[in-house]
């Protein structure tokens, strides 16, 4: 039987915690949040699960690790297969001679994972599996396992507002330790926002669409229901309304500190980049990020940004 897996793909802080806790909502949909870090972080860190179970005590995730076969569940093997791969995919992707080799490698790991997904779908009763992983490289794992079938959220978010939120510091809240997301300065993360994004852009197809961040938190409802035309869940969300989502205890494996959020949360953007950011900052963001910014519309915003405060319709497009 095919699995339906909807990957949530992006840059790092692009709000897919958020997308990702709103599509859990939605009836037939299963949110496991960023289910490649289930081996490290989940089983051999032992970090809690949205639940507030460790992952391992899960009441979803224990069952789901108890039917896999031994070797989707074996963290040393399998953390070293994905160093593999992301040690390699570039390399391998542009040098033809490696490619086939690397392939070959690439459908052995998605054999190997493959059950996990399968056994959410069979645990949680759910025609949708959501994967909000972010890598691009991920969601061409995914759509080498067997059986299943994947569609792809390309969730943007402007550039500017990633790199001031990755360099804020940010407290993890699923480990005991005082682990913190970690901490960029913009030139990294606007190198990685172009990276990541042009990944993203080869997945583009049948199956795949592109949200941006402002636009779903501007109309959260009519993008949700884009998605759910994209992953063909029939059924609208019960609780999302154009300005809040009442949220359940998620069952995610890893994620944004946002995905312990539960009962009424306000869906507001964060643009605290705005009246933060420096001008230094702001100006090489601009530069490592244009032209691709540009072609997702935030050249647009750009100019509209003058006119805050001004009219409404514009402002709200912004924020
Ligand atoms: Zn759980």
């Amino acid at each position: 039987m095919t699995t339906k897996i909807l990957a949530i793909v992006g840059s790092d802080r692009s709000g897919s915690t958020v997308l990702d806790n709103i599509l859990g909502g939605i009836p037939g949909a299963f949110s496991g949040g960023e289910i490649r870090y289930l081996w490290e972080r989940g089983i051999v860190e032992r970090r809690l699960c949205g639940c507030g179970e460790p992952v391992a005590a899960c009441p979803v995730w224990s069952r789901v690790l108890s039917s896999v076969p031994e070797p989707s569940r074996d963290a040393v093997t399998v953390l070293a297969d994905l160093e593999y791969l992301r040690t390699r995919h570039a390399f391998s992707d542009t040098v033809p001679v490696f490619g086939s080799r690397y392939r070959a490698k690439v459908g052995e790991i998605a054999a190997k994972i493959a059950p996990v997904y399968h056994a959410l779908a069979a645990e949680t009763g759910a025609e949708v599996i959501v994967d909000s992983s972010k890598r691009p490289t991920w969601a061409r794992l995914l759509s080498a396992m067997p059986d299943v079938d994947v569609s792809v959220v390309h969730l943007i978010r402007d550039p500017r507002a990633v790199s001031h939120s990755r360099k804020r510091f940010k407290r993890q809240l699923d480990s005991s330790d005082e682990i913190s997301m970690r901490q960029h300065p913009p030139v990294v993360s606007a190198t990685f926002w172009t990276v990541w994004n042009l990944a993203a852009n080869r997945l583009a197809g049948d199956g795949y669409l592109r949200v941006r961040y402002e636009d779903l938190m501007a109309d959260p409802v009519g993008s949700v229901d884009r998605i759910r035309a994209l992953a063909g869940l029939d059924q609208p969300h019960p609780t999302l309304t154009s300005t809040s989502v009442e949220l359940q205890p998620s069952h995610t494996v890893s994620g944004n500190p946002a995905r312990f959020s539960t009962g009424e949360v306000a869906l507001r953007s964060d643009d605290a980049w705005r009246r933060d950011q420096n001008g230094g900052d702001r100006l090489i963001t601009d530069l490592l990020t244009l032209p691709l910014a540009r072609s997702y519309g935030y050249g647009e915003l750009r100019q509209s940004r003058n006119l805050v405060g001004a009219t409404g319709p514009v402002e709200q497009e912004i924020e």
